[in-house]
């Protein structure tokens, strides 16, 4: 009585289970001595195999039927204890359930499988799941965009195709590692800053860097960095999704330069350098400091152009450029004011180290030799900022002192 109830209440826990199980015989379409009544959740009365009407033949996918029966066939030959199979059953519905099918063998004493006890779980929704996964993995690894995540503590665990292809390393030379790797040189410790401050405060940070492949060669990357947190709402991961801008930077810059920039000299232009100067006058105006001026004109152009042709006073033009952009420092600023006029600014100098740089310059170009042309002399304008003056006055002075220059003869400098 006991032992009958027991096994009243293990079916009973067996029904109430997703696991269904069964006891067949190990015979053409496997005849059902027993199958759980929670096997009617595809849709079918477990009758239906007592009677023989249905079998698992009838049910599995066709395209796993032959997968299962030949597994089984050859664990059962060899001797294995069980076997565990993932096939597609087709619900009364005609919708089809993944299944994950467990056998037992049971033996006689010859060996032969003659029972079959097996276990069958609806693993759908995991299959579906895992599919999902493999789905946005293939995504994320053919994506042209470059992904990486890194563990909460900025280690990677993720490099995606695009970056290794991009980068040159392999998966084994970056996973493990953070993405310093990656990292320029040129990178600023304020952006690593911020990134950190950013993403750790639970932001996505969006930015473009410059990062360094393997081989040396940089480029830069539009980038966002995203956390990813896990169920208790800590950071778990963080993403990176990033694209390759160095076209854009490339082109951004060269627009730039063309907006700035001399195009026969390569100097800056009149328009920037209007720009420094405003600027610098603001500056000074509002915090103090100082800059030095010198205007400079090419004596006697004319004649070079007239007696070697334009062609070779350009070249002239474009040597003057290359011998005073030797001479001046980061800090200046050296343009085409237009023509044959060159301005310089050279920040923080006061008159007489303004006038000692202008004369650095004159003997400079004095004493090199111009192909073709040989000797050119330039005479030389020099002033420095007076706080709160305007700009009309600044270039006022510049010019008297360059005309004075002209006047006392050229190839000199002239301060005022
Ligand atoms: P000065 O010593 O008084 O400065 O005499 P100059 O002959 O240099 O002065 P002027 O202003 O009379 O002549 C400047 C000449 O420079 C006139 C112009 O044809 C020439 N010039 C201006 N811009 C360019 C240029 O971009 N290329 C060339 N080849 N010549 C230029
Ligand atoms: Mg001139
Ligand atoms: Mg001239």
């Amino acid at each position: 009585m006991r032992v009958w109830n027991l096994h009243h209440k293990i079916l009973n826990l067996i029904n109430d289970s997703e696991t269904i199980v069964f006891y067949c015989e190990y015979a053409p379409r496997w005849p059902v001595l027993f199958l759980s009544e929670n096997f009617s959740a595809f849709g079918y009365a477990p009758e239906k195999f007592y009677a023989q009407e249905v079998s698992y033949q009838d049910l599995i996918h066709p395209n796993d039927l032959a997968g299962l029966e030949q597994a089984v066939a050859e664990q059962a030959d060899s001797g294995a204890p069980y076997l565990s199979k993932r096939v597609r059953l087709r619900k009364s519905d005609q919708t089809y359930a993944w299944i994950d099918i467990r056998l037992t063998f049971e033996r006689d004493d010859a060996d032969r499988v003659t029972h079959l006890l097996g276990k069958i779980m609806d693993i759908t929704e995991s299959v579906k799941s895992e599919e999902q996964v493999n789905l946005f993995a293939k995504v994320i690894q053919q994506t042209a965009d470059f992904v990486k995540i890194t563990d909460k503590a900025g280690y990677l665990v993720f490099v995606n195709q695009a970056l290794m292809d991009k980068t040159g390393y392999t998966e084994q030379e970056l996973i493990g590692k953070t993405p310093a790797v990656l990292k320029s040189e040129m990178q600023d410790q304020e952006k690593a800053k911020t990134l950190w401050e950013t993403i750790l405060s639970g932001e996505v940070y969006h930015n473009r860097i410059m990062n360094r492949c393997k081989d040396g060669s940089t480029y830069y990357e539009e980038t966002t960095i995203s956390p990813i947190f896990n169920r208790d709402g800590e950071i778990e991961y963080f993403v990176s999704t990033g694209k390759d801008v160095s076209e854009q930077v490339k082109m951004q810059q060269e627009l730039n330069d063309l907006a700035m920039k001399d195009a026969l000299t390569g100097l800056w232009n009149r328009r920037h350098l209007t720009e420094v100067i405003d600027a610098e006058m603001k500056r000074i105006n509002r915090y103090g400091g100082r800059f030095g001026m010198i205007m400079f004109d090419v004596d006697y152009f004319k004649q070079i152009n007239d007696d070697f042709g334009h062609d070779i006073g350009d070249e002239t033009l474009v040597q003057i450029a290359k011998i005073v952009q030797k001479l001046v420092s980061e800090t200046d600023y050296i343009g085409r004011w237009g023509g044959e006029e060159f301005l310089l600014i050279a920040l923080e100098l006061d008159a007489s180290l303004t006038a000692k740089l202008a004369e650095k310059i004159r003997e400079a170009i004095e004493e090199f030799v111009f192909p073709k042309v040989g000797q050119v002399t330039v005479s030389l304008g020099a002033t420095v900022y007076h706080k709160n003056e305007t700009e009309a006055q600044l270039f006022k002075r510049a010019d008297e002192a360059l005309y004075l220059a002209k006047r006392h003869g050229r190839n000199r400098v002239e301060v005022y």
